[in-house]
C-alpha cells in the first residue's frame, strides 16, 4: 500500500489532490496511510465512519470528506464530523445542510453533485437544474461551495469518461468554481487530463473492499 500511495502521489500534477476513499477498510489501514502523510480521507456512510473517526481522533491533521448519498436524518452527524461534503445532490439537501451548519456554528465546504448522463442509480443536478438553482445556492450562508462532483456510469469507455469529465470541468468554470471531484480507480488518468482537482481513489490504493456486500445490506436496513 505504501509503495502504491507514493507512486500515485508522485504522479499527480500540481493542484490535483488524492482523496483516499477508506470505506470498507479498517482504521488501522487508514492510520498506516496517515503516517506516510496522507491527510484527506473519504467515507460514504456515517454509521461506518464514526467508529473509525473515533479510533483515529489522536491523529491531528486528518480531513474527512463525505462522498456517499446523504440522507436528511444524517446531515447533523455529517456536518459535525466532516470538513467537506462531495455529494450534495439537491437544493433541499443544500438548504438543510446550511441550516444545520448554522446551528452547529460551522461552514462545511461542499461540492454539488452533477449528473451529466442518464443513470438511474445516481443522484445529482442536471446542467439545466444547476443553472436554475445556483443563484439561490450561492446565497446559503453556511455552505462554502467549492466545486462540482461527478461519477461516470459504469458502461462508459475511457474516452467517453474523458468527455464527461471535460463537460463537468466546463460547467465548474462557468460558475467560477475551482474544484472538480472526479476520477476513481478505473478512470483517474482521464480525469486528470480533463481538469480534476480531487481524485477519489479507493481500491487502487487499499485493494479490494472487504465489506462491500455487507455495506449495501446495511444501506437497505438503515433507510
Ligand atoms: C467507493 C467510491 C469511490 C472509490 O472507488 P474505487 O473504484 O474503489 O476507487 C469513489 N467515489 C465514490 C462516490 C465512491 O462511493
Amino acid at each position: 500500500m505504501s509503495a502504491r500511495w507514493r507512486d500515485l502521489v508522485d504522479r499527480l500534477p500540481v493542484g490535483v489532490h488524492l482523496l483516499a476513499v477508506s470505506k470498507g477498510h479498517p482504521a488501522a489501514l487508514i492510520r498506516q496511510l496517515a503516517e506516510l502523510g496522507q491527510q484527506d480521507f473519504a467515507e460514504s456512510r456515517l454509521q461506518e465512519a464514526l467508529p473509525k473517526l473515533k479510533a483515529l481522533a489522536d491523529l491531528k491533521g486528518l480531513r474527512w470528506h463525505f462522498i456517499g448519498r446523504l440522507q436528511a436524518n444524517k446531515v447533523r452527524g455529517v456536518v459535525r464530523s466532516f470538513a467537506v461534503i462531495h455529494s450534495v445532490d439537491s437544493q433541499s439537501l443544500a438548504v438543510r445542510i446550511s441550516r444545520i451548519a448554522a446551528e452547529e456554528q460551522c461552514c462545511p465546504e461542499v461540492m454539488l453533485q452533477v449528473k451529466l448522463r442518464d443513470d438511474p442509480t445516481k443522484g445529482g443536478f442536471s446542467q439545466e437544474q444547476l443553472k436554475q438553482v445556483m443563484p439561490d445556492l450561492i446565497e446559503l450562508a453556511h455552505l462554502k461551495i467549492i466545486g462540482l462532483m461527478t461519477m461516470a456510469p459504469l458502461e462508459l469507455s475511457l474516452e467517453q469518461r474523458g468527455e464527461l469529465f471535460r463537460e463537468c470541468r466546463d460547467l465548474a468554470d462557468q460558475f467560477d468554481l475551482p474544484d472538480c471531484s472526479m476520477g476513481m480507480s478505473s478512470d483517474w488518468p482521464v480525469a486528470i487530463k480533463a481538469g480534476a482537482t480531487w481524485l477519489r481513489l479507493g481500491s487502487i490504493l487499499f485493494g479490494a473492499r472487504l465489506s462491500a456486500t455487507r455495506s449495501s445490506v446495511d444501506e437497505i436496513n438503515t433507510v
